[in-house]
């Protein structure tokens, strides 16, 4: 029997705000154990929280950019559980009724375009972190992280596949990203994801048993950890067996999930609406005001670089991967006038370069003026092609202008006719025989006096130049 994935994916977005969600300790990654800690985020008594404005816009900014439906009122619940880095006993999350539901965003895959429900978005804390030592066996908290602002986007169970489950991933990333709310880090878990997924016979439509994964920390381990599931749970219903409801754990080293614990229902959590904090209304002319603060998104962008400046979508896609990369390729535009000639710069040298060296292109030495200065000195026929590959990497190399690398290397292009028409008559008196082996029907031996004349003039003729020149000459009009 064939069967058809069920996936959906409920993604964590840890948000960039200065201070935490109910209190006002910094949220900066990486401090001293415990440093950034207060009574409320401890979940001492008596105290209460006060919710930070900037979350409930950062969560509109996402829920607009997915075309979420934004509720006009919402409430903070309860979800309560044990766990040593949960001061509280309980999560301040949102249950019954989210700030925003029924959005959607669109995934390409193999030229496809398919359109990923979002059921709904809400705000909640995150919790502390465990850190278990091996050797000395013991384990430690550390809450700098309680209280840190998160937004969980759970998707439609719309998703078919592995791949489209990391596209539909990729692409929120990309969003939460441009959209400047979140930094995107999977490894530190400023994005992370758990990945629900079950199984079905082919054309029916009823859903099978699903499990739950979690613990991949990359888009790479999340299509893995799903293509393991796919194969796992198929193997268990081929041979007669059900599959258990369940928590699942991947691991990374293995390539397997394993059993966590039995999935936990809605009720095990007790939610309740919390009483320490009003209900969040938010009237029409805020959501006006965050929908005129949203930039261009990835997706509009690539088709109006497309549109507008006539590339391929390769490039449109390469190009619009970060907002500072679409900057800088608008800005070499701008300057240059050549958006294809400046596309094939900017993927080519200056993207290997920066890849090479693990840089962002915020920290390119090559200034996008730079850049359009030399696209410009090519057309001109100051420099050629060749010499361009060598002041590319100078300008990389030194930050310097092309101007003053092409006066330091003296790399300009002969473009003077009558220098370069001496250096090729000496050059054809040299090769009579060669010469005559043109004349007579031999016209691969062109090629010969091409590669003579740029020996002689080490390298620095324009190519066209030599080829209208020995054309004439080996033809003996002159
Ligand atoms: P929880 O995991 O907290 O119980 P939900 O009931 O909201 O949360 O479901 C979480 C995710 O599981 C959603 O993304 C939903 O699309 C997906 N999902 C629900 N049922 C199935 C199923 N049978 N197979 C695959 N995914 C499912
Ligand atoms: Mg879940
Ligand atoms: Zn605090």
């Amino acid at each position: 029997m064939e069967y058809e994935p069920v996936i959906g994916l409920e993604v964590h977005a840890q948000l960039l705000t200065d201070a935490k969600i109910f209190c006002g300790c910094s949220t900066k990654f990486g401090a001293a154990p415990n440093t950034h800690t207060c009574p409320v985020c401890l979940g001492m008594p008596g105290v209460l929280p006060v919710l930070n404005k900037k979350v409930v816009e950062f969560m509109m900014k996402m829920a607009l950019a997915t075309n979420c439906r934004i509720n006009r009122e919402c409430n903070f619940a309860r979800k309560n559980y044990f766990y040593p880095d949960l001061p509280k006993g309980y999560q301040i999350s949102q249950y019954a009724s989210p700030p925003a539901e029924h959005g959607w965003i669109e995934v390409e895959l193999n030229g496809w375009k398919k359109r990923i429900g979002i059921t709904r978005i809400h705000m909640e804390e995150d919790a502390g972190k465990l850190l278990h030592d091996e050797i000395n066996p013991a384990s430690y908290v550390d809450l700098n992280r309680t209280g840190v602002p998160l937004i969980e986007i759970v998707s439609e169970p719309d998703i078919r596949s592995a791949e489209e489950a990391t596209a539909y991933l990729r692409r929120l990333h990309e969003i939460l990203v441009y959209l400047e709310i979140c930094d995107g880090n999977m490894e530190e878990g400023s994005f992370r994801c758990d990945a629900n997924i079950s199984l079905r016979p082919a054309g029916t439509e009823a859903f099978g048993t699903r499990t739950e994964l979690k613990n991949m920390n990359s888009f790479r381990n999340v299509q893995r950890a799903l293509e393991y599931e796919i194969k796992r749970q198929q193997y268990v219903l081929e041979g007669g067996g059900q599959v258990i409801q369940e928590t699942r754990l991947w691991d990374d080293t293995a390539g397997v999930t394993h059993s966590m614990r039995s999935k936990e229902d809605a009720h095990d959590y007790r939610y309740f609406p919390d009483p320490d904090l009003v209900p969040v209304v938010i009237v029409a002319a805020w959501i006006d005001a965050v929908q005129k603060t949203l930039p261009e998104l990835p997706l509009e962008k690539r088709e109006r670089f497309v549109r507008a400046y006539q590339i391929p979508v390769y490039d449109a896609g390469v190009l619009t991967a970060s907002r500072a990369l679409a900057d800088y390729y608008e800005e070499v535009v701008r300057l240059s006038g050549q958006p294809k000639i400046a596309s094939n710069w900017v993927m080519g040298d200056v993207l290997r370069f920066l890849n090479e060296d693990k840089r962002d292109i915020r920290e390119c030495p090559i200034a996008p003026a730079s850049l359009a200065e030399m696209i410009r000195l090519i057309r001109e026929g100051t420099i050629s092609g060749k010499m361009a590959k060598e002041v590319s990497e100078e300008m990389y190399r030194t930050g310097k202008t092309p101007e003053a690398i092409i006066k330091e290397k003296g790399l300009v292009q002969i473009t003077d006719e009558g220098a370069l028409t001496k250096t090729i008559a000496e050059v054809i008196g040299k090769n009579s025989e060669q010469l005559a082996q043109y004349r007579g029907g031999k016209e691969k031996v062109f090629g010969f006096f091409v590669g003579q004349v740029m020996k002689a003039t080490r390298g620095k003729a324009n190519p066209q130049l030599i080829n209208d020149l020995l054309k004439k000459m080996l033809a003996g009009d002159k």
